[in-house]
């Protein structure tokens, strides 16, 4: 595979660090140096014929030049126009960019899908990562896929069912305290005992995979026609996806495709919130988090803010800010996206449209402008939370007659 050469993401500083690949001189984390403006033409053609089938459509910009793709039709997630909420909230339009239809239900499979190309083809034999538990199901499958083995470090905050379902794509689950970025310490360990990659989904740690979110950038840039959205808003935890969907944009504009960036903005749960913490007292990089997350959107509570340095140049650049939700902001607006349109979307994700109502609210987003929610997972393995407010009754009957069946029915249809 060819290789290729590290830049600063923020001032293009060359960097030849081994992980953590940090810029010497502004501390910004490291990207793989892959310029569009190279052939103009050809990354414009790239970037117009997406969409048709998966990441791969995007080779030619992602850092995987001469390897075989381990792919399991990753990317090519619908971009849906939220009519009823939109017009519930006052949004000039209102889209969803749906991640929650990615193979393992999360946009993290597009960060895989890469990670275990270059891996497969580096000729690995295992690979390793502590996780919340989304990246690492992404991981796990993409090993399997790629016949890898594949170790998952969680810690006791992720929920069973993320446990279930690693196991499921059959690779060894290691519970471990504290926190997520505790277990990624501990991946970081198998990196120097056994010389497995540890693929932690940050820009300093896996410069080169952090490019697969990038596609979904171009994908949106697609789905609208090239016309870049007046808004982003992005679940935030360590900076990586944030700072790639920008990337996609900053691309684009480059490009000439598309007139102008969107203000990109992280939504991040009050229970953990270092970037907004940041925002508010402008500084240049987030600090930790002092305490264990307490949040149900706990694929977002990244106590160490890794990229933070990047994420922060954008928020400057773009107009953007990091703006968080609590708990019951976004559990209302998981049931509002399921109710209204019909997507399962995990809280994390759900925070998205919680920070997109509260921008509106208060006029920061106006009545005119266009919104993308980035969903970026799927709820379907927090049915649970769902169900603890369920609480009407289900109505049973223990006979099969409908002359008792049908007064619950009017009941219904009057309400
Ligand atoms: C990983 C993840 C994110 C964002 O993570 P970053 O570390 O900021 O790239 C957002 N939503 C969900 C559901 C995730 O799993
Ligand atoms: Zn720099």
């Amino acid at each position: 595979m060819k290789q290729y050469q590290l830049v600063c993401s923020v001032c293009g500083t060359p960097i030849y660090e081994e992980p953590p690949c940090r810029c010497p001189k502004c501390h910004a984390p490291a990207e793989p140096l892959i310029d569009v403006l190279e052939d103009p033409e050809r990354s414009r053609s790239v970037i117009e014929g997406g969409c048709n089938k998966v990441v791969w459509d995007y080779a030619d910009l992602l850092p995987v030049e001469g390897a075989v793709p381990v792919t399991l039709g990753e990317g090519n997630t619908p971009l849906l126009k939220a009519d009823r909420l939109g017009e519930e909230y006052g949004f000039g339009s209102l889209w969803l960019k749906n991640e929650t239809l990615n193979p393992t239900s999360t946009y993290k499979d597009r960060f895989a899908a890469v990670a275990l190309t270059i891996e497969k083809d580096r000729g690995a034999r295992a690979v390793a990562l502590g996780s919340a538990g989304n990246a690492a199901n992404a991981v796990a499958a993409f090993a399997t896929k790629a016949g890898l083995k594949c170790f998952v470090f969680l810690p006791p905050g992720a929920v069973a069912e993320r446990g279930f379902q690693i196991r499921s794509y059959g690779a060894q689950l290691l519970r471990c305290e504290y926190t997520t970025a505790d277990c990624n310490a501990m991946a970081e360990e198998c990196e120097k005992i056994y010389g497995w990659k540890s693929l932690g989904t940050i820009m300093i740690g896996n410069p080169l995979a952090c490019e697969g979110y990038k596609t979904m950038g171009y994908e949106i840039g697609k789905q609208l026609g090239f016309r870049a959205p007046d808004w982003i808003v992005v679940p935030t935890g360590g900076g990586a996806l944030f700072s790639k969907v920008f990337k996609a944009f900053e691309d684009m504009k480059k490009l000439g495709m598309i007139d102008k960036l969107p203000h990109m903005v992280s939504a991040q749960a009050e229970g953990c919130s270092p970037f907004v913490d940041a925002w508010e007292r402008d500084l240049d990089e987030a600090e930790d988090w002092p305490t264990i997350p307490d949040t149900c959107a706990f694929a977002i509570a990244d106590v160490i803010p890794f990229d933070s340095r990047k994420v922060i140049d954008i928020y400057r650049k773009t107009g953007g800010r990091a703006v968080s939700a609590t708990d019951p902001e976004i559990i209302t607006a998981m049931q509002e996206l399921a109710r209204r349109e019909a997507v399962i979307a995990e809280p994390s994700s759900a925070c998205a449209f919680a920070v997109a109502k509260k921008l509106r609210a208060k006029g920061v987003i106006g009545p005119d402008e266009s919104v993308v929610c980035v969903l970026t997972g799927s709820g379907l393995r927090d049915l649970r939370l769902f169900a603890e407010y369920q609480t009407d009754p289900v109505p049973y009957f223990a006979r099969p007659d409908f002359d008792l069946i049908r007064p619950t029915i009017d009941a219904y249809l009057a309400k």
